[in-house]
């Protein structure tokens, strides 16, 4: 849609060129923005101009830009022993997709918008990913992204602060990993994602999204039993209510698929 309120559009080269005026804020994707009226925005600026390599392999892991798309990220050659590497293609297709959302939606939109359906929060959840947060000062801060995302719609990003990238370890890259998701239709939104990640030193994580306002995830000194499951779960302070699922299926369903990523995990 038209976004009437928008006067000026200036497409960012530089870092100094993402300093935001009062009213402005920055334009990725644009999926979302140009969804709904913006009725406090006047200013975009654009991030795509400027010029992030999609992603970059390196010794730690990988490093994935924000302004990297959905498609893109399905581009890495994953190593041989990137075990988790399937969760990439799980977790882009748990998307309510369509062409444009693949091709021109962001992973650094899809967090910093922080819908509990964002299915970049599940893949970057379950391998434990660390968000670079450039600061209008001129620095940096990096946080896991189970905690930039606080609930619907809410991050840590302070104004003027811009997500950079997420890096992701080579330790979790080459864990086992198990993905599980629950949606009302076979292409409908999700309502319950539950990811798994077995680390080669024994140690599991549980991600828990989409079922939640914000991301649950829950690490084990080795794999959890049953009984170990259902407790964890049972500490969730907040099952999300919407169109998409009641609270308590929501917490039934999630509670049925941490069992099955764990048993998947243990096998
Ligand atoms: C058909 C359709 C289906 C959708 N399905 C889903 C779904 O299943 N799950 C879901 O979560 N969402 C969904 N969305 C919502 C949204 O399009 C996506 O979340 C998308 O990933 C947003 O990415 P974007 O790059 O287009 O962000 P934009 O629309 O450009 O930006 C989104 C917000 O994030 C801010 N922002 C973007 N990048 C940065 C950055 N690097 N640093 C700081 N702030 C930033 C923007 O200022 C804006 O407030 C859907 C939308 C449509 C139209």
């Amino acid at each position: 849609m038209d976004l009437n309120t928008v006067t000026t559009l200036r497409t960012a080269r530089t870092r100094d060129d993402l300093r935001l005026e009062p009213g402005e804020t920055v334009l990725a994707g644009g999926t979302w923005l140009f969804s709904e009226p913006q009725l406090e925005v006047s200013g975009l600026v654009d991030l795509t101009t400027m010029g992030w390599e999609p992603w970059t392999i390196h010794d730690g892991g990988l490093s994935i830009a924000a302004t990297c798309t959905i498609a893109q990220l399905l581009e890495p050659p994953a190593p041989p022993d990137w075990a988790a590497a399937h969760l990439f293609r799980e977790c882009a297709e748990a998307f309510l997709m369509s062409f444009k959302i693949w091709n021109t939606a962001t992973v650094g939109g899809n967090l910093c918008l922080a819908l509990p359906a964002g299915a970049m929060i599940s893949l970057a959840t379950a391998l434990d990913a660390v968000a670079v947060i450039w600061t209008p000062d001129g620095g940096e801060r990096r946080e896991p992204v189970a905690t930039f995302v606080h609930g619907v719609q809410s991050t840590s990003l302070q104004p003027g602060e811009v997500l950079r990238s997420i890096e992701l370890s080579t330790a979790a890259l080459r864990a086992r990993a198990a993905f599980r998701k629950t949606a009302l239709t076979p292409l409908g939104r999700s309502s319950s994602v539950v990811t798994g990640r077995l680390d080669l030193d024994g140690r599991l994580t549980l991600g828990v999204t989409a079922a939640t306002p914000r991301p649950h995830v829950f690490h084990f000194g080795h794999p959890p039993t049953d009984d170990e499951v259902q407790r964890a779960i049972a500490t969730v302070d907040a099952w999300y209510d919407d169109a998409h699922g009641a609270p308590d299926w929501r917490a039934a369903v999630t509670l049925g698929l941490a069992y099955e990523v764990c048993e998947e995990l243990r096998s």
